[in-house]
This record gives C-alpha cells, sequence and structure tokens, in this order.
C-alpha cells in the first residue's frame, strides 16, 4: 500500500506545532506496519534536497520543481516559500496564505497524477482542497483529511474564489462557502472519503456549539466518516533517559533533580520552590488569558514558573512584564527553541496547559514521560490523557480542572502543593508518570484499519 501525507509541516524539514511532530514522526511507525509512506510539502527556506521532476502546472501553464530528500518530496516556489515564517510573522498571517496554500494543493493533485498513491493523507486546512480536486479530476486515489485543530479553517474573502479555480457552483452552503466567505477546511470535510481527527474526545466536541467554531453542523452532517485517533508521540525524540539535549538523561525522580537543578540555575530562578513549566505557542486557544490572570497566585502560592513560547504579542508584552516584576521566580523565554523545550520538559516539577480547547495535545504526553505532572483543563486530547491524581487509591497522573475559570485554576494549583510538599508520594507519582505509554504504535495501527477499509471498498 503506497500512501503520502500532504502536510504544511512536518519535522525536521518544518515545524510550528504538533502538526509537525505528527506528521513527522507517524509515517515511520505507519513503515513499521508495512505501508510505504512518503510526504509532500513545501519547499521552505533552507530546505534542501535532490532534483527530483518538472511539473506542468495544468490550466496555469506554469512550471512546479519537484525536489526529494529520503521520503519527503517538496514542492517549490521561492516566492510563496522562501520566507521566515511558515505562516506569517509575529504581527499576523501572510497576505497571500490562500494563494500560497491553494498553490501547493494544485501542484500536489499534479504531482498524483504522474505518481501513483493509494491513499493522499491530508492535514489541516492547508491542504484541505486536495480531496476537492482529487473527486474533480477522478483521480484514482482515496482521501484521508486529518484535522489537527478546527479553530485555523483557511477563511478567505470571495474575491480570491477565481484563486481555486473551481466552477462557482462550488460555492455554496452546501459547498465551501461560509458566510459569504470561502473556507477551504470544508472542502476537506465534505470531499474527503475519511474525516480524522486527532482524539476521541475532541471528534465528539467539533460537532458541538461550544468547539465547532461555526462548523459543527457540517462535522456532524459527515460525522458517519469522522474517527476520532489520539495521536502518539515519538519515543525515539522525547525519552529523559536517551535525550542529548538533557543537562543530565535520567530515568528516575532523583536524577530528574540534576536537571532541574541546571535549567534553574541557566534561567536564573531559584531552585528551592516547586518550578511550573509550560511550552506552547503563545495562542488564544492555550489558555494565556488564564495564565496572566493566575500568574500573581502562582507566586503567591510559592511556585517558580519558567515559559517557553512564541506567539501573539500582547501576551508576550505581559509576560515578559511579569518577568521584570518577579526576578528570580518567572522566566519568560520568547523564542522557538527545541533545547530549551527538552529543558524545560525534563527539569519542571509540573506542566502547565491551560487550554481553552486542545484537540489532542503532546505537551502532556511528553511532560508525562519526563515524570513532570501534568496541570490541565479537561478538554479535548486532554481529558483523554490526563486523569485527576487520588492519593488515597494512586490513580490518576495529574491535576485536572473542569471549569474554564482562574479560580479553579488555583484550586487545582493550591492541590497540587500539597501533594507536592509530601515528598515520597509527589516522587512516587512522578515516577508512575515516567510509565505511562503514549507512543505511536497503537494509533498507527488504527490508522492502517482505515486506510485498508477504504482501499477494500472502493
Ligand atoms: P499545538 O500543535 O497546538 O501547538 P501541541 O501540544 O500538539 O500543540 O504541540 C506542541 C509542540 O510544539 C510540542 O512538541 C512542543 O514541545 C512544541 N513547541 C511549542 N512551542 C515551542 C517553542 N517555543 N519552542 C520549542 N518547541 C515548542
Amino acid at each position: 500500500m503506497r500512501v503520502i501525507f500532504a502536510t504544511s509541516e512536518a519535522v525536521p524539514y518544518a515545524k510550528t506545532g504538533g502538526l509537525g511532530d505528527v506528521c513527522g514522526t507517524l509515517p515511520s511507525y505507519l513503515k513499521k506496519l508495512g505501508i510505504d509512506v512518503s510526504v509532500i510539502l513545501p519547499m521552505y527556506k533552507g530546505i534542501s534536497g535532490e532534483k527530483f521532476m518538472d511539473l506542468e502546472l495544468g490550466t496555469e501553464k506554469a512550471k512546479v520543481m519537484i525536489f526529494k530528500d529520503r521520503e519527503a518530496y517538496f514542492i517549490e516556489n521561492s516566492e510563496f516559500f522562501h520566507r521566515d515564517g511558515l505562516y506569517g510573522t509575529p504581527e499576523g498571517d501572510y497576505p497571500d496564505n490562500c494563494e500560497r496554500f491553494v498553490f501547493f494543493s494544485k501542484s500536489v493533485v499534479e504531482f498524483l497524477k504522474s505518481n501513483n498513491f493509494d491513499i493522499i493523507h491530508c492535514h489541516d486546512w492547508q491542504t484541505a482542497l486536495i480531496p476537492l480536486y482529487v473527486k474533480k479530476y477522478n483521480l484514482n486515489c482515496k482521501t484521508v483529511f486529518t484535522i489537527h485543530n478546527l479553530g485555523y479553517q483557511g477563511r478567505f474573502p470571495k474575491e480570491k474564489f477565481s484563486i481555486l479555480g473551481l466552477e462557482w457552483d462550488y460555492f455554496t452552503p452546501e459547498g465551501i462557502e461560509f458566510y459569504g466567505d470561502i473556507n477551504l477546511l470544508k472542502a476537506g470535510i465534505i470531499y474527503s472519503d475519511t474525516i480524522t481527527t486527532v482524539s476521541p474526545t475532541y471528534a465528539k466536541e467539533i460537532q458541538t456549539p461550544e468547539f465547532g467554531f461555526g462548523l459543527e453542523g457540517v462535522l456532524k452532517k459527515y460525522s458517519y466518516k469522522l474517527y476520532g485517533i489520539l495521536n502518539g508521540i515519538d519515543y525515539n525524540i522525547w525519552d529523559p533517559g536517551n535525550d542529548s539535549f538533557l543537562y543530565k538523561p535520567y530515568d528516575n525522580f532523583t536524577d530528574k533533580q540534576i536537571n532541574k537543578l541546571e535549567l534553574t540555575s541557566e534561567c536564573l530562578l531559584d531552585s528551592k520552590r516547586p518550578l511550573i513549566g509550560m511550552v506552547s505557542r503563545i495562542a488564544g486557544q492555550k489558555g494565556f488569558d488564564l495564565l496572566v490572570k493566575v500568574l500573581d497566585d502562582i507566586i503567591a502560592l510559592n511556585y517558580n514558573f519558567i515559559l517557553l513560547g512564541f506567539g501573539e504579542e500582547h501576551y508576550s508584552i505581559k509576560l515578559k512584564k511579569f518577568a521584570e516584576s518577579y526576578p528570580g521566580r518567572i522566566s519568560v523565554n520568547l523564542k522557538f527553541d527545541e533545547t530549551l523545550a527538552h529543558r524545560i520538559y525534563a527539569g519542571s516539577d509540573f506542566f502547565l496547559m491551560p487550554s481553552r480547547y486542545e484537540p489532542c495535545g503532546l505537551g502532556q504526553m511528553i511532560s508525562l514521560k519526563y515524570g513532570t505532572i501534568p496541570i490541565v483543563y479537561k478538554t479535548g486530547g486532554l481529558a483523554d490523557t490526563v486523569i485527576q491524581f487520588n492519593p488515597q487509591n494512586f490513580s490518576g497522573n495529574g491535576f485536572v480542572f473542569d471549569v474554564y475559570s482562574a479560580e479553579s485554576l488555583v484550586e487545582v494549583l493550591k492541590f497540587a502543593y500539597v501533594i507536592y510538599c509530601q515528598t515520597e508520594i509527589f516522587k512516587m507519582l512522578s515516577e508512575n508518570c515516567m510509565k505511562y505509554d503514549f507512543s505511536w504504535n497503537r494509533s498507527a495501527a488504527e490508522y492502517k484499519n482505515i486506510y485498508e477499509k477504504l482501499i477494500r471498498n472502493p
């Protein structure tokens, strides 16, 4: 079986968040199950490869070059893709994102015409038009569309419709129109053979007005082909016992403390207090509205706090101010930094994810492996992976608040502090967390089932 992932991110080539992790690591687990998987993505600045072929972009008579590096193909277009960011700058999205990713999707479809694949597996709005084009041009391959985050839909003004190269019949409420605009994500939902999203709870949530971002009706209509499959993490990358980014690799609580000492010294924090870490895109979705409300409480409760994040400027400014107000207690690092990310997962006592919604979330699964106790809001994939710790019977693996408010987050922080102070219990909890297995093996088998079902039912 030959499968190709079409995506705007895949490690090690490009990553802004979980999409890059998933598209970069799931293929190798599918390969272990005997599936021939490759990936196709834009050729961003800094990527290199061997020239593979030229493509004629049918209707536009434009030439596109395809490059290849190992199992990855790249669509070259320097005007669109040789930029510093993938989607924009801290000030906002690039104004031509519609043009950029429609171009990418059209090029992938041309590529499919001359290269045979059984399945094209598309990810998020950037590639959501591909299932539509595959149906329109009657290509001989099945389409799977995965929603990693419904909050990003590729919504553009109607005036851009001609770029898509489609008849106006597609621009209806049953098609890709959305309140007078174009909605690219809708194309993936409607025209794909199977839709998946990245956790079972999120698959249910997106069919409700609270989480559906206006697409709940469409998702309900197509729910017969919608599945929730939990993301996994790649323990080749995320293994504290074998992690070259760490000050000292470890597999027990005692050695973990060395990483805390080093991290706090590197980031000028005092090491005696419990440390809450956060590694996150700085975006409204991730609960930064709650965070800025509770940071004074975090300090009053005797915690220290370290953040690594990159994103929305208005939160970044506020967070920097907090760091200035609490020297030695709060460290704010506004950048994308793989090394520091690993060190925070390892050196913190707690890992905070107060996301307002969270399709799956990788941070909580990574932190568990590093024996760092997650503190999360009960939503989406966080609800599927973090269970409230109960010291009576030692069940659970973290701390969970189920009302999205500063008050309930503070209550949970108070309880977590009580547990932290009982050193033996906290140590056992931390070492128990290290044993959880969220590897890709199970989820990869679920994707394989989906592919096989599609191929069996022509
Ligand atoms: P999302 O995809 O919504 O951003 P996930 O929890 O699914 O969130 O994945 C986030 C991934 O990105 C994790 O691997 C996390 O460690 C990483 N990450 C987020 N921000 C940064 C950053 N500033 N520096 C390094 N890694 C980051």
